[in-house]
């Protein structure tokens, strides 16, 4: 069976394939392993392969994973909440996590900054959008992310970085370009009127184990990969969990 520090290099090798494909240079891309329901000791396994980044779903299952790997001595880790956030769920994600990349309301936004702790530094934050239009996904409307993002840059213990997304599955890899596309489009969009403001405006977060060269290829400075490095999620109910 392929070790996640297996998996972790071929991660990194189609990384390195989809970059040069578009003349980019493999530093432009961070790789995330997102390790929701996996424990601390699968954390461990890809630390030690070179793993420093790592994304979390559920508020919970993230704290106690940051603070297990604390006690357990490993320094230098980054934390993603890379799912979605109610406004009642904030407080443990601002005093847990380095990043968030699911913003898409100002009231999340705000707690955030509220209760950060000044000892942490800013919060890094991507505002997430709906590109797609999918009725029940979070993210904000597209014509609407310029003003949010605009409020969250004003935000004192927040540091405001891009724009994230999850397109719908797409048909085949042209179809996952063609929305990949969009999104980068309007991250350039945004960044003409917000780079200006002074806002650091260079992360767009999109790509998964199934498309993360297609998001390449548009542009994407994070892929957020699970299950290619982790190997398939089970989830409690699931048959055969
Ligand atoms: C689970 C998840 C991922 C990783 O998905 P894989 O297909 O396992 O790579 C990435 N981003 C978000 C927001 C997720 O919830």
């Amino acid at each position: 069976m392929a070790t996640i520090s297996d998996n972790l290099q071929q991660v990194r090798a189609r990384i390195a394939r989809a970059c040069e494909c578009a003349g980019r240079s493999p530093e432009s891309v961070t790789l995330l392993a997102v390790s929701k329901t996996f424990g601390p000791q699968a954390v461990q396994e890809a630390v030690a392969a070179g793993q420093q980044a790592f994304g979390e779903n559920y508020v919970q299952e993230g704290v106690d994973k940051v603070r297990h790997l604390r006690e357990a001595g490993v320094a230098g880790l980054q934390w993603h909440c890379i799912g979605p956030l109610q406004s009642n769920k904030t407080r443990p994600v601002a005093e847990h996590f380095d990043w968030v990349h699911t913003v898409d309301r100002l009231k999340v936004a705000q707690r955030l900054s509220e209760q950060r702790p000044e000892a942490l530094g800013p919060l890094q934050v991507c505002v997430q959008v709906n590109i797609d239009g999918g009725a029940n996904k979070s993210g904000v409307a597209p014509d609407a992310a310029l003003a949010l993002a605009l409020a969250v840059s004003a935000l004192p213990r927040l540091q405001l970085r891009g724009l994230m997304a999850i397109p719908e599955p797409a048909a085949d890899a042209g179809a996952a370009r063609a929305v990949f596309d969009r999104v980068r489009a309007l991250f350039d969009a945004l960044g003409v009127k917000l780079r200006p403001q002074g806002v650091r405006w260079d992360t767009l977060s999109m790509g998964m184990s199934d498309d993360l060269e297609a998001a390449i290829a548009s542009g994407s400075t994070m892929v957020r990969v699970g299950s290619a490095i982790f190997g398939a999620r089970h989830y409690p109910g699931q048959a055969g969990g």
